[in-house]
């Protein structure tokens, strides 16, 4: 073994004693969880170690960056399932449909009507989650909540398999009431899975019922740049997301 593989086996078996311990509180185990290792600006060499040590579920945030590196990756190893946990434009519906065994982000009808297009053209129904905004944040991504049922009732009848709800808290507080707020909305609507929970408090959100968590910077350490190139003008407002 490398080094490389040594540690990537390292912190793959601490997130996955820490998803035990929180998992055993609400009666589950590390097994009834999906950890979906988030890959974005990682290369295929800090990919491989994770996937040599076990890990089969990862995430990206951008439809470019994925078409980039999975196909390759995947003929490399089967088995790979990819959830695109990002912002998906409209016109990129297709290519993502493609791609991607999951969706994490729904969050609007306009993207509805692109998914629903593009699934039946590709022939396939993707699983999708709907993106709320569980902290009304205007710079962020997510359905409203009080759209959300509406979304929800349209995605079934386009025949859009909702596989459940995801968020992401606002960053620097507390996030435990904004899990336990889409857990309730999700009770509400009568879906049970949740993908919530990030390196920095997933503990918190199985706690409170993630069945779904996206976790990048505990299994691949700190990401040498932003996610996305930051305009000079909006470094405040990219500052106080979880972007960082
Ligand atoms: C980057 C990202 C993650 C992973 O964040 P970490 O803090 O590195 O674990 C999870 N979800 C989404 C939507 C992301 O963009």
């Amino acid at each position: 073994m490398t080094t490389d593989s040594i540690e990537a086996a390292n912190r793959l078996n601490a997130v996955r004693d820490t998803m035990g311990r929180a998992a055993r509180l609400t009666g589950r185990t590390a097994d009834d969880i999906t950890l979906i290792a988030v890959s974005k600006t990682q290369d295929a060499a800090a990919i491989q170690p994770l996937i040599a040590a076990g890990q089969r579920v990862f995430g990206e945030n951008r439809v470019q960056e994925a078409q980039d590196k999975w196909p390759q990756l995947r003929a490399e190893t089967p088995g790979i399932t990819l959830h695109l946990v990002g912002q998906l434009q409209s016109n990129k519906a297709a290519d993502a449909v493609a791609l991607f065994d999951v969706i994490h982000s729904l969050d609007r009808p306009s993207l509805l009507t692109a998914l629903a297009k593009a699934m039946d053209v590709a022939d396939k129904r993707l699983p999708c989650f709907i993106q709320v905004n569980i902290g009304a944040e205007e710079q962020k991504g997510g359905c409203p909540i009080s759209e959300t049922p509406a979304l929800i009732r349209a995605a079934r009848d386009a025949d859009i398999p909702v596989a459940g709800l995801m968020c992401v808290p606002p960053a620097n507080v507390e996030p435990a009431p904004y899990f336990a707020l889409l857990a309730k909305i999700a009770r509400d609507e009568g879906i049970d899975q949740l993908s919530m929970g990030m390196s920095g408090d997933f503990e918190t959100a199985i706690m409170l019922g993630a069945t779904h968590i996206r976790v990048g910077t505990a299994l691949f350490g700190e990401r040498a740049s932003p996610a996305r190139p930051v305009p000079a003008s909006g470094r405040g407002m990219i500052r106080n997301s979880r972007e960082g």
